[in-house]
């Protein structure tokens, strides 16, 4: 029995095969069958401990994925467990009659919408939302999937690439690699941590063969390249470029071996490289008025500090002096004449250009980048009808020290639950109530008023930094943390940290509190960018800036407005809500299944289940409720029209079950019944059915 309760594992397990029998038989009150071990709305009755205790039973014992009603539940093995993806075992989900009843996984999460894309009742669009807190496997997930449809949904053509044939599936898989390098990172977290938002539209034709792919991405965490959180790392691509280029790149792109730079640390790890970090403090040093001068040099020479300013111009494609002078003096428009002045900056405001600079050529890389894998991977519009999303957005987070990116974050992950709270524990409750149907509420823990506090209107934390981009006034940490407390006090799910050093306030998330500093809110939501930092880089002469600052005199990117006509500030909380709030539009438009990934210990451990992190995991995201809602709703939902659409030829069995108007069938249905012309019967219905259907062919065999 063991053994098919274990799934895919290779039953390595630290529990014995015996205790998790004994486990299982204790929590389910008997011997039970293993398929009902793979659906935790079996487990009775159902509670956090008992649910709690069967994944870690299943966890101990390497089965990874269990059913939860309409989600499936993915642990975290955070170890190699190859067979549990190998190509031979997609192909036995897609083969399979009835994929649901194999074993849980996310190939009948990936079965499951590939087929729903062709059915007859529900022929919509689908999406996977894969969700879970950083560290959980969201990306490894999604991949896993994309690697799925790659098998199941090959598409029928290859592509010329480079003198080798390519096909499209692989083009798209090799994208992620690509991604992942400029996108994700080392954190606290996770050694592989997104620090970008993903949707990627797999686009079916109607053979239902993948015939290409669009990726959306979501707000970049530019900050990152110049500044890291301690014990925290930069992005993998300044790594893998210092670890990987070869001598003649080394020269090139003054990579010395064995260099350490400012903001690629971890030198213990690797030693990596970016110039333009190497313009720090020492080299903005203040003269007497506090402005920093010319020509200083860093004070660690031994670091060739020195020729910082130079090797930055020279990868930049700039003069030299005038990459110098544009981080050094601002240049400012006034009066009715608009009238031209230079300001020489503080050291501090030489940092902040500086680091502008560097966040700017990383952000539009990016962009470039995701735009060039689309328009290598995007299908022809009429080359497919269908699609399927996959959803993979950077995970909740709560460090020590958090800021506007995990506000955006978090803002994001209540987003999507309250999506699948609207979805499936609210909407499928009220449509029974609706409909009539016998059901007695389950109460679940709605996020609507944290996501009024994060958002909301007239007043909420967004519109309250944002008002402040807005008027553009001096604000203090401490100013700013008094205008939320007395605008939103009293909000339920607004906190105070009485305790906290350093202004801030507190948000009750659905995932847990999080405290955010207010220091540094309000100005990285203007993420302002210097005018003279776009047109400096307009005039790079390397090829790759060229096309990422075109020098077109109307490219003026929304941050920049200059002068007295500034256009309305856009800033980074506005942009994000539109870009969230179009990705749910889409996300409506499709059929929504959920996996839920949980992380069974904060030290990447195989093996290892914390009880107390997992618990407040699935508490988090309301599992229970789901069970619980699962089991007692109906398990298919089929709109009326669709319904009606494929079964509507049953319509005409009416009269076996309802008595005719016009009395019994004279002849038991075998012809049509003349008062009401509908076959009476079953039998009738089938006759008529038959008789519709290609003739027989003949079998050669005589009497
Ligand atoms: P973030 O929100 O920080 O991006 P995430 O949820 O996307 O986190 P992943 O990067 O997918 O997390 O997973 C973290 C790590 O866990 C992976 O790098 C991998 O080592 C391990 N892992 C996740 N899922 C699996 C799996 N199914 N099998 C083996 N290892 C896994
Ligand atoms: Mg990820």
């Amino acid at each position: 029995m063991l053994q098919q309760v274990n799934g895919h594992g290779s039953g390595s397990a630290a529990h014995s095969g015996e205790s998790l029998r004994e486990d299982l038989k204790e929590l389910l009150g008997g011997e039970v069958p293993p398929q009902q071990l793979n659906d935790l709305t079996k487990v009775n009755p159902v509670t956090l401990e008992t649910v709690l205790r069967c994944l870690q039973a299943r966890y101990m014992a390497d089965t990874f994925y269990t059913n939860a009603g309409c989600t499936l539940v993915a642990m975290n093995p955070f170890k190699p467990v190859p067979q549990l993806y190998s190509p031979e075992l997609m192909r036995e989900y897609h083969a399979a009659s009835q994929p649901q009843t194999l074993k849980p996984h996310i190939f009948t999460v990936g079965e499951q919408t590939y087929r729903n894309v062709k059915s007859l009742i529900e022929p919509v669009n689908q999406s996977v939302v894969v969700s879970g807190e950083s560290g959980a496997g969201k990306t490894w997930t999604s991949r896993c999937l994309m690697k799925f449809y790659a098998v199941v949904a090959a598409s029928p053509m290859s592509w010329e690439s480079h003198k080798v044939a390519e096909r499209i599936e692989q083009r798209i898989l090799n994208s992620n690699p690509v991604m992942e390098a400029f996108g994700n990172a080392c954190t606290l977290r996770n050694s592989n941590s997104s620090r970008f938002g993903k949707f990627i539209q797999l686009q079916l034709n109607g053979a239902q063969q993948m015939t290409g792919a669009a990726v959306q991405t979501y707000l970049l965490e530019k900050t990152r390249v110049a500044c890291q959180a301690p014990s925290e790392r930069n992005f993998h691509i300044f790594y893998q470029i210092y670890k990987g280029a070869h001598a003649e790149e080394r020269v090139r792109w003054r990579l010395p071996e064995g260099a350490a730079f400012s903001w690629l640390p971890h030198p213990e790890r690797t030693l990596e490289g970016l110039w333009l970090g190497f313009l720090y403090r020492g080299l903005f040093r203040g003269d007497q008025g506090g402005h920093a001068s010319f020509g200083h040099r860093c004070p660690h020479p031994e670091q060739h500090l020195s020729g910082s300013v130079g090797t930055s111009a020279l990868l930049l494609g700039l003069p030299e002096d005038h990459l110098l002078e544009t981080l050094q003096i601002r240049t400012i428009r006034a009066g009715r004449g608009q009238q031209v002045f230079q300001k020489p900056c503080s050291q501090a405001e030489c940092n902040t250009r500086r680091d502008c600079l560097a966040k700017l050529v990383y952000a539009r890389l990016f962009d470039w980048l995701v735009s060039v894998i689309n328009s290598s991977i995007c299908a022809a519009p009429d080359s497919w009808t269908t699609f399927i999303g996959l959803l993979d957005v950077y995970g909740f987070e709560s460090f020590p020290n958090n800021s506007l990116e995990q506000l955006c974050i978090n803002y994001a992950n209540e987003k999507l639950q309250q999506h699948f709270v609207a979805h499936y524990l609210r909407a499928q409750q009220e449509e029974y109530a609706m409909e009539g149907l016998a059901w007695s509420f389950v109460s679940y823990q709605d996020n609507q008023p944290c996501l009024d506090l994060i958002e909301g209107s007239p007043v909420s934390i967004c519109s309250l930094i944002n008002e402040e981009c807005r008027l553009n006034r001096p604000s203090s940490a401490a100013q700013l943390q008094t205008r939320i407390e007395s605008a939103l006090t009293g909000h339920p799910r607004l906190g105070r940290d009485r305790l906290s050093p350093e202004p801030s306030f507190i948000v009750l998330h659905y995932a847990g509190p999080v405290r955010y500093r207010t220091a540094g809110l309000v100005e990285k939501n203007k993420d302002p960018v210097p005018p003279e930092l776009t047109s400096l880089l307009q005039q790079s002469q390397d090829p790759l800036l060229k096309v990422l600052f075109p020098a077109d005199p109307e490219d003026k990117s929304p941050e920049e407005p200059s002068g007295q006509n500034r256009a309305p500030v856009l800033t980074v909380v506005s942009k994000f809500k539109a870009s969230l709030e179009q990705l749910l539009q889409v996300l409506h438009g499709t059929t929504p299944h959920y996996i839920r990934c949980i992380k069974p210990n904060s030290q990447a451990q195989a093996q290892i289940f914390h009880r107390e992190e997992v618990l407040s995991q699935l508490e988090a995201c309301g599992l229970v409720e789901t069970i619980h809602i699962s089991a007692a709703g109906f398990p298919i939902r089929v709109s009326h029209r669709n319904f009606m659409e494929r079964y509507q030829l049953l319509r005409r069995l009416r009269p076996a079950i309802t008595p005719s108007p016009h009395g019994p069938c004279p002849d038991g249905g075998r012809s049509e019944c003349p008062p009401c012309t509908e076959p009476a019967t079953l039998q009738g219905l089938l006759q008529e059915i038959l008789h519709t259907l290609p003739a027989p062919l003949h079998c050669g065999r005589t009497k």
